[in-house]
C-alpha cells in the first residue's frame, strides 16, 4: 500500500459532479459584460421576495446552531404534503438525500440501478459507496420516448441483490416523465427488498395531467422513497434545502447518518416562507410553460431535434458534436450545459429562462450554428 492507493478503489474512480459554469467565471475568463446562464435549471424568477425576507430576517440569529431536527419546517411540509412529519427527512439539497439513501442502503456487494442518460449522482453515489451500478438501456424510440427511461428494461436489471434502483421523474438532463399507471406498476413489480427512489426534483413544472403524486403512494409501498427539493421551482438553490419522503422506519436510517446540523438556518426559514408563497410559485411554472413552448418551437422551426420535455429544461440535438457550439455560445454569452458524460454528446440542455433570455439564446444558437 501506497499513499495513491489509500483512498477506497469507488472514491479513486470517481469523475467529480460537473456543475454548470458560474456567471462570475466566464465574466473572469472573457471579460463579458452581460452574460445568460442557463445552465443550472434555476428558476429565472429567482426566489420569493418572502423567503428572500424569511431568510433575512434570520441573519443575526447565526451565531445559533438551526434546529438540527427542522421542526417547524418538516411541520409546514407535513401539512403541504398530507404526511406525518416522522416521514420527512431533510437536506442540504436534495442531493444531501440521494447521498445519505446511498450510505444507508449501499455498499460493496450489492447494486443500484438507473437508466442509461439518468441524472449523474446515481453513478456518482453508488461508485463512492462501492456499489455495482447496473444501467437499463433507455428507450429508442421504439415504444417509448426516445432517451426517456424504460421501465422494462430498469426491471430486468433488478436481481436479489440491488438494494436501491433511482429513477427521475421528470428525468435530467433529457426531461422525459414517466406516467402514473406505468410507474406504479414498477414500483408494484419489485421485491419489498429493493427500495425505489422516485427523484421528482422538477414535480412542481409537471402539469401533465398523468403525472404521478407519488407521495401519495407511500401507505401502499414502505420501500419508497421520494425526494423533493426547494432548488427549482421554489427558486433557492443556493441555499440548499431539498427533502426526501418515505416510511417512518426509512427516515429513522436516514436521520441516522445524517448530518447533525445539515440545513442552516436561513435555508429553513426560506423554504418555509417559500411554500406559504403560492402566488410566486404559480407565476414560475406558468413563466417557465411559455418559455419551454417557446424553446421547442424554436428549434422546431430551426430543423434541430429536441427531447420534448415536461421540466424547465429541454436539451437539443445540435446536429453535430455539441461541444464546440457550447464552447462558442460561451463566446457570445450564454451559458448552456454539454451532457456528453450523460451519453448525449450531440445535445445541449438549456433551461427555461426569461423571455427576453430564451429570445437571445436563439439568436446567439443561429450565429454559432451558422458559423
Ligand atoms: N435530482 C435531479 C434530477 C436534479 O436535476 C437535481 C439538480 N441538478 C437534483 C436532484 C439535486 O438538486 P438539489 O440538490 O439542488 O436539490
Amino acid at each position: 500500500m501506497n499513499i495513491e492507493t489509500l483512498a477506497r478503489p469507488g472514491i479513486r474512480g470517481l469523475t467529480p459532479y460537473q456543475p454548470g459554469k458560474p456567471v462570475s467565471e466566464l465574466a473572469r475568463e472573457l471579460g463579458l459584460p452581460d452574460i445568460i446562464k442557463l445552465a443550472s435549471n434555476e428558476n429565472p424568477l429567482g426566489p420569493s421576495p418572502l423567503a428572500v425576507a424569511a431568510a433575512r430576517a434570520t441573519l443575526s440569529d447565526c451565531h445559533f446552531y438551526p434546529d438540527g431536527s427542522g421542526f417547524e419546517l418538516k411541520a409546514a411540509l407535513a401539512r403541504h404534503l398530507a404526511v406525518e412529519p416522522a416521514r420527512i427527512t431533510l437536506g442540504n439539497g436534495s442531493n444531501d438525500v440521494l447521498e445519505l439513501i446511498a450510505r444507508v442502503f449501499l455498499g460493496p456487494g450489492v447494486e443500484a440501478v438507473f437508466s442509461e442518460h439518468a441524472f449523474a449522482v446515481y453513478p456518482l453515489a453508488t461508485q463512492a459507496a462501492g456499489a455495482t451500478a447496473r444501467v437499463a438501456p433507455a428507450h429508442d424510440g421504439q415504444r417509448g420516448l426516445r432517451y426517456g427511461h424504460d421501465l422494462a428494461a430498469l426491471r430486468e436489471q433488478v436481481t436479489p441483490l440491488t438494494r436501491v434502483v433511482f429513477i427521475a421523474n421528470p428525468n435530467n438532463p433529457t426531461g422525459t416523465g414517466l406516467h402514473a399507471v406505468e410507474l406504479r406498476q414498477f414500483v408494484a413489480s419489485l421485491p419489498e427488498t429493493t427500495v425505489v427512489v422516485v427523484d421528482e426534483a422538477y414535480f412542481e413544472y409537471v402539469d401533465a395531467g398523468d403525472y404521478p403524486d407519488t407521495v401519495q403512494w407511500l401507505a401502499d409501498f414502505p420501500n419508497l422513497i421520494v425526494t423533493r427539493t426547494f432548488s427549482k421551482a421554489y427558486g433557492l438553490a443556493g441555499l440548499r434545502i431539498g427533502y426526501a419522503v418515505s416510511s417512518t422506519e426509512m427516515a429513522d436510517w436516514l436521520n441516522r447518518v445524517r448530518l447533525p446540523f445539515n440545513v442552516s438556518i436561513p435555508a429553513l426559514e426560506a423554504a418555509r416562507a417559500a411554500l406559504e408563497d403560492t402566488d410566486h410559485l404559480h407565476r414560475s411554472v406558468a413563466l417557465n410553460r411559455e418559455g419551454l413552448a417557446y424553446l421547442s418551437r424554436g428549434f422546431a422551426a430551426r430543423g434541430l431535434d429536441y427531447i420534448p420535455s415536461v421540466g424547465n429544461f429541454v436539451a437539443v440535438d445540435t446536429g453535430r458534436l455539441a461541444a464546440p457550439v457550447y464552447e462558442a455560445l460561451l463566446r457570445e454569452g450564454v451559458i448552456v450545459r454539454p451532457v456528453a458524460n450523460y451519453g448525449l454528446p450531440r445535445h445541449l440542455r438549456v433551461t427555461v429562462g426569461l423571455p427576453e433570455q430564451n429570445r437571445l439564446f436563439l439568436q446567439a444558437l443561429d450565429k454559432v450554428l451558422s458559423a
